[in-house]
């Protein structure tokens, strides 16, 4: 077995085991699954590894989900406007370009705007590419996040990478921050009112970025940028629009870990994120 597929099989079995999953047979693979001897290893945007198609919970082989896109003139998401109280109709209109994340994280300092300061070990200001398309937005830090001050380290962040990985972008091309940058106590939902202060930043952070799509994960996320309380699961999937920036919910990747079997919702959500970001701008 070529040695790149070795290595990638292995690391989706240690995520499925991470996951929670049993033992994986790859001998109940089918045929297909398997590739030849020397046959070229596809990338993860062409064909999903074979192990990214074992479902963990049924451990049968299924069609892979994610598919090359259909031609970009086809992709017409839908559009709708946020609801009132969302981040940004409450947002200053800063000037894209006018700040840099740098200057955003100095500005926040050692932040004891809110009570979330008084149980964090670090503040998770946010990660990755700082002209990123997608901006991804979760709830807050976790107790793994907290350790690290980086967010989506712990099992979410591997689902998110996965999910990443398996359309075909990698994590440092895209931006991942939170709604609040500090943990919550028993990681429990943030208040409104530790929301309301700490989303100005994150306001601040997606106006520099200035992303063509902002990908909400789960509810609280949903809430704070889209103004939204009808239940994730029934918006989920659709683009609200932004002017020039647009908004995918989508649930959190914590949940799919305690509902194995949505990880569907996920992977179609996330094809609807690079079939929009193959269309035309
Ligand atoms: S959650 Fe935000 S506003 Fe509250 S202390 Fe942390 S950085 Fe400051």
């Amino acid at each position: 077995m070529d040695k790149q597929l070795r290595e990638e099989l292995a690391n989706w079995l240690e995520f499925f085991q991470e996951m929670g999953a049993g033992s994986i047979n790859l001998q109940d693979l089918e045929p297909a699954s398997r590739l030849e001897a020397n046959q070229t290893v596809p990338s993860v945007a062409q064909a999903p590894p074979p192990a990214a198609d074992v479902n963990p919970v049924r451990k049968t082989w299924e069609a892979p989900k994610i598919q090359p896109s259909a031609p970009a003139a086809q992709v017409a998401p839908r559009a709708l406007a946020p609801q009132p109280g969302s981040l940004f109709e409450a947002a200053p209109a800063t000037p894209r370009g006018k700040e840099t994340l740098e200057a955003i994280r100095e500005d926040l300092g050692d932040c004891r705007r809110c009570r979330l300061s008084a149980g964090r070990k670090t503040i998770v200001f946010g990660q990755g590419n700082p002209h990123a398309e997608v901006v991804f937005v979760g709830e807050g830090p976790g107790a793994d996040e907290d350790a690290q001050g980086l967010p989506f380290v712990g099992r979410a962040g591997k689902l998110l990478n996965r999910m990443i990985q398996l359309v075909g972008m990698k994590r440092e091309e895209v931006y991942i921050c939170n709604v609040v940058k500090c943990r919550p106590p028993g990681n429990r939902t943030p208040q409104p009112d530790e929301i309301e202060t700490c989303s100005p930043f994150l306001v601040r952070q997606i106006q520099t970025i200035g992303p063509r799509l902002i990908c909400c994960l789960g509810a609280p996320a949903v809430r704070t940028v889209l103004g939204i309380k009808t239940g994730i699961t029934k918006i989920r999937g659709t683009f609200y629009d932004f002017g020039e920036i647009k908004a995918l919910p989508t649930v959190h990747p914590a949940y799919v870990l305690r509902n194995p079997r949505e990880e569907k919702l996920l992977r179609e959500d996330f094809q609807k994120i690079v079939d929009f970001l193959r269309s035309p701008q």
